[in-house]
């Protein structure tokens, strides 16, 4: 059989015998209220017969007491089968039953001299067998109670106990404690004994205290509130017995005797109890131990105030009756000493209020910078994810570069490389068939081939390896002019007829500049305007000084004056979205892209990096509107400066 399922099996049984005692317990108690309220017969009738179920009815329970005695014996001789906790637990029905035994023991003697003297010497051996169940009580309750509780959790039940104990022990004091002290004894032994048992009460209270102590402690809940009926049925019996007695001088057959039986029966469904937690306990594993509950809350916290202003009408009352004043002084004290007790107990209760709060506080505090760390990690999180997204856009960009670099060298190197072949070719096959003219003619087209490929290879290879410049600009004074006019003279004849070409450039206007960089410049804006607006269209060539040209985005940063040169053409335009990308290497409009027109993507790229190397700005200006075109400006610095 599995372990759960044994326990479970046993846990039925352990259920099914509990709930019989306590049946038992419910009938004999019982009969016997029925029996002391009827009070049938004579006294002397009623009370042999009520004493001799208190005597005997307890010990009906003693087999749930002892039936683990011999197991104990055995097992306390070899402590390593069970945990400490578990040993302790096995003395305790074993400390309940010779409770029991004791009382019944008491109530034997009672009988004895009842029967025979009709009352009982005292002191007597019947004292010394009621008594002698104090000490087992409180030795079964101490061992019960073992289980240490945090430092705060223990002052807390201290006290509260301390305020519980002066309240009891007040009323006491007043009502039973205080009258047996002041109505003394024959001899000194005998008014000892006479004291022992409101004290003895007094230490059953203590118990009682002990046990809610132990209350905490989930699996043992039911033996605590077993044992403090218990305690409860038998301080209340024995608190009448003595009032009565103080007050009428006897108190034979009171309905409050049943007290007695039902509180050492109780004892003894406690001792079956425990069994029963023990013998699950020693199956469980070490771990699963009394499980604690937490502090008690809300108005459980209260009761022990309950009887604080119980103290104060006792007082008051006091105060308006007749008395003993050593019985009224012994209430007033009760009391102060009770104020004194709450003091403290408050005093405790800010100290933890302020220690609580001071450790929320640290704790809030932990928790603010614990956010704050994770809002810093979050700002980072998203600032790399920005960066990674960031990273990830301009890799996607240099792969498009890198595709339409692929496709637009593949196209422009093929195409000079076709014309060359095509020429040779021609030579080749008509070898000598051709007239010297012809010849130099379709040597000339493949000689320009070669010379555009090799133009073409050296812009790419320059602009991939960043090293366009190749040497610092040598600036001379050049006339914008001339510069420019020698320009147009690099382009075929024809060319330049099938445009309008308009010069709007004063004779007088130089720069300072690389000849060989302004030619290059000029050279590539021309022939853009020349590759992508139609035949017939104007293509205005115009310089003016700086700041003199309206639209001119911005002024040079330094006042050096400088000269800015525009190409002005009448073409498809270009959208102002384009415009911020065209000075970047390899990049074409996608028009032409698909488009009939030639070209690198690299014209632009390298003017600008020119036109900067010479301390110069260059932009586009276009309204993206098909037929209105586009102008291409730049600057250089002016020379002579000033002029
Ligand atoms: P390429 O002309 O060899 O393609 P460029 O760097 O000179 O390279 O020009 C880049 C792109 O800018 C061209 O492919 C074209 O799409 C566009 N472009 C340049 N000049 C003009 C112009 N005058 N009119 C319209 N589009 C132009």
């Amino acid at each position: 059989m599995r372990e759960e399922e044994k326990l479970g099996t046993m846990n039925s049984q352990g259920g099914r015998s509990l709930w019989r005692s306590i049946s038992l317990i419910v009938v004999i108690n019982g009969s016997l209220l029925t029996w002391l309220i009827l009070k049938p017969g004579s006294l002397h009738f009623y009370v042999s017969v009520e004493t001799s179920i208190i005597a005997v009815c307890p010990l009906l329970m003693l087999p749930y007491c002892f039936s683990g005695l011999w197991d104990t014996l055995r097992r306390s001789t070899r402590q390593a089968e069970d945990s400490p906790s578990i040993c302790q637990l096995r003395w305790v029905p074993i400390l309940l039953g010779m409770a029991i035994i004791s009382q019944s023991i008491g109530e034997a003697f009672f009988i004895y001299y009842y029967q025979f003297f009709n009352q009982a010497p005292f002191p007597s051996l019947e004292d010394a067998a009621y008594l002698s169940a104090y000490p087992a009580l409180l030795l079964a309750v101490l061992l019960l109670t073992r289980r240490r509780l945090p430092i705060v959790a223990r002052l807390r039940i201290l006290l509260d106990g301390l305020i519980v104990m002066t309240g009891v022990f007040t009323f006491s004091w007043y009502f039973i404690l205080g009258p047996t002290v002041l109505a003394g004894g024959p001899t000194l032994f005998a008014q000892i004994v006479g004291d022992a048992y409101p004290l003895g009460d007094l230490v059953l209270i203590c118990c009682l205290i002990l046990l809610s102590t132990r209350s905490r402690d989930l699996t043992l809940r039911p033996v605590v509130i077993i044992l403090s009926l218990g305690l409860i049925a038998n301080v209340f019996a024995d608190s009448i017995y003595d009032y009565r007695l103080l007050q009428t001088g006897t108190s034979l057959g009171a309905v409050t005797d049943v007290g007695w039986a039902l509180g050492y029966m109780l004892y003894g469904l406690g001792a079956q109890a425990v069994r029963r937690v023990t013998t699950r306990r020693a199956s469980l594993s070490e771990e699963n131990e009394g499980r604690a509950l937490d502090m008690p809350q809300g108005w459980l916290v209260l009761l022990p105030y309950v009887l604080v202003p119980a103290v104060g009408v006792l007082y008051v009352y006091t105060q308006y009756s007749e008395g003993d004043p050593a019985l009224k002084g012994g209430v007033l004290l009760g009391g102060i000493v009770l104020i004194g007790l709450i003091l403290v107990w408050q005093y405790f209760a800010v100290r933890e209020t302020i220690f609580s709060n001071k450790k929320l506080y640290s704790m809030q505090q932990e928790l603010h910078a614990n956010n704050q760390a994770l809002g810093e990690a979050n700002t980072r999180l998203e600032e790399q994810a920005a960066q990674v997204a960031a990273a990830y856009e301009q890799q996607r960009h240099l792969n498009e570069l890198k595709d339409q670099f692929l496709l637009n060298v593949n196209h422009e190197l093929r195409t000079p490389l076709t014309e060359i072949q095509g020429y040779l070719d021609l030579l080749r096959e008509y070898h000598g068939q051709l007239d010297t003219t012809t010849q130099t003619t379709f040597l000339n087209h493949a000689a320009r081939g070669c010379e555009e490929l090799r133009c073409l290879v050296n812009n790419v290879l320059d602009a991939i390896r960043g090293d366009l410049l190749g040497r610092v600009p040598q600036c001379a004074d050049l006339s914008v002019a001339t510069v420019v006019c020698q320009v147009l003279d690099l382009f075929e004849p024809k060319k330049r007829q099938d445009y309008h070409i308009e010069l709007e450039i004063p004779e007088t206007l130089t720069v300072s500049a690389d000849e060989h960089y302004l030619t290059r410049i000029l050279l590539n804006l021309l022939s853009n305007a020349f590759k992508y607006s139609p035949p017939h269209t104007s293509v205005v060539v115009s310089a003016t000084l700086s700041g003199a040209l309206s639209g001119a985005p911005f002024r040079e940063a330094d006042s050096t004056p400088h000269v800015c040169i525009c190409v002005k053409d009448a073409g498809p335009g270009i959208s102002s979205a384009d415009i911020s990308f065209l000075f970047e290497r390899f990049v074409r409009l996608k028009r032409d892209l698909v488009g009939s027109v030639r070209g690198t993507g690299l014209g632009l790229y390298i003017s600008k990096q020119l036109v900067e190397a010479m301390g110069g700005r260059i932009w586009i200006e276009s309204s993206g509107v098909p037929g209105e075109g586009s102008r291409f400006c730049f600057t250089l610095p002016s020379s002579p400066p000033g002029i």
